[in-house]
C-alpha cells in the first residue's frame, strides 16, 4: 500500500494569500497511487450498493469517472451554468466572494437511485451540498460521499451531517 499524502503537494498562498492549496495533480500523474485511491472507493460504493456516480465540475470527474467506469456504472456530471444542452435543474451556493451555480440534466438521475458522489477535496461543503439537493430534487437517494481529500479546519463534515463520508486523506 502506497502512502497517498506522499502524492499530495501543500502549496502556500495560492490562489490567494493566506491559503495553503493541496495539489492533487502527482496523485493522478501516478498510475499506482491513482488506481490505489480509486480502489479504496470502489470498496466503499460496493457496501453501499451504489448503482450511479455523480461528480461535480471538474475534478469531481476525475474522482468518479474511474470509479464508474471499474464498477460498470454510470456517471452523471454536475456542470458550470449554460453547459448542459438539455432541460436541467439548478442550485446555487456561496462562494467566499459571490455565489456559484451546479446544474444537472432533469433525466440524469431515476427515482430510487443510489447515488454516490465523488469530489477531490472537501473544504466548507457548499459545492456538495448543492451536488446533493440537485440529485434529491431528482429523487435519488445519496448513499455516499467521497473524496481524496478532507480539509478538517473548515467543518464540511458538520455541514454535511446526516451524509456518510469518505476521505482518503486528511489535512
Ligand atoms: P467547498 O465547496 O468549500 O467544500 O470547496 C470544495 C471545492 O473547492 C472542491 O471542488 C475543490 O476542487 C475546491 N478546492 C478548495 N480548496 C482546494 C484545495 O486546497 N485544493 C484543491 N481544490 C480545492
Amino acid at each position: 500500500m502506497l502512502d497517498l499524502h506522499d502524492y499530495i503537494k501543500a502549496i502556500p498562498n495560492f490562489p490567494e494569500e493566506g491559503i495553503i492549496f493541496r495539489d492533487i495533480t502527482p496523485l493522478l500523474a501516478d498510475g499506482a497511487a491513482y488506481q490505489q485511491a480509486t480502489s479504496e472507493i470502489v470498496a466503499y460504493a460496493k457496501a453501499r450498493d451504489v448503482n450511479v456516480i455523480v461528480g461535480p465540475e471538474s475534478r469531481g470527474f476525475l474522482v468518479g469517472a474511474p470509479v464508474a467506469n471499474e464498477m460498470g456504472l454510470g456517471l452523471v456530471p454536475a456542470r458550470k451554468p449554460g453547459k448542459l444542452p438539455r432541460e436541467v435543474v439548478s442550485e446555487s451556493y456561496q462562494l467566499e466572494y459571490g455565489t456559484a451555480s451546479l446544474e444537472m440534466h432533469t433525466d440524469a438521475i431515476k427515482p430510487g437511485d443510489k447515488v454516490l458522489i465523488t469530489d477531490d477535496l472537501l473544504a466548507t461543503g457548499g459545492t456538495i451540498e448543492a451536488t446533493i439537493k440537485l440529485v434529491e430534487a431528482l429523487g435519488g437517494t445519496v448513499v455516499g460521499l467521497a473524496f481524496f481529500i478532507e480539509l478538517a479546519g473548515l467543518k464540511g463534515r458538520e455541514r454535511l451531517d446526516g451524509y456518510d463520508i469518505l476521505a482518503l486523506l486528511e489535512y
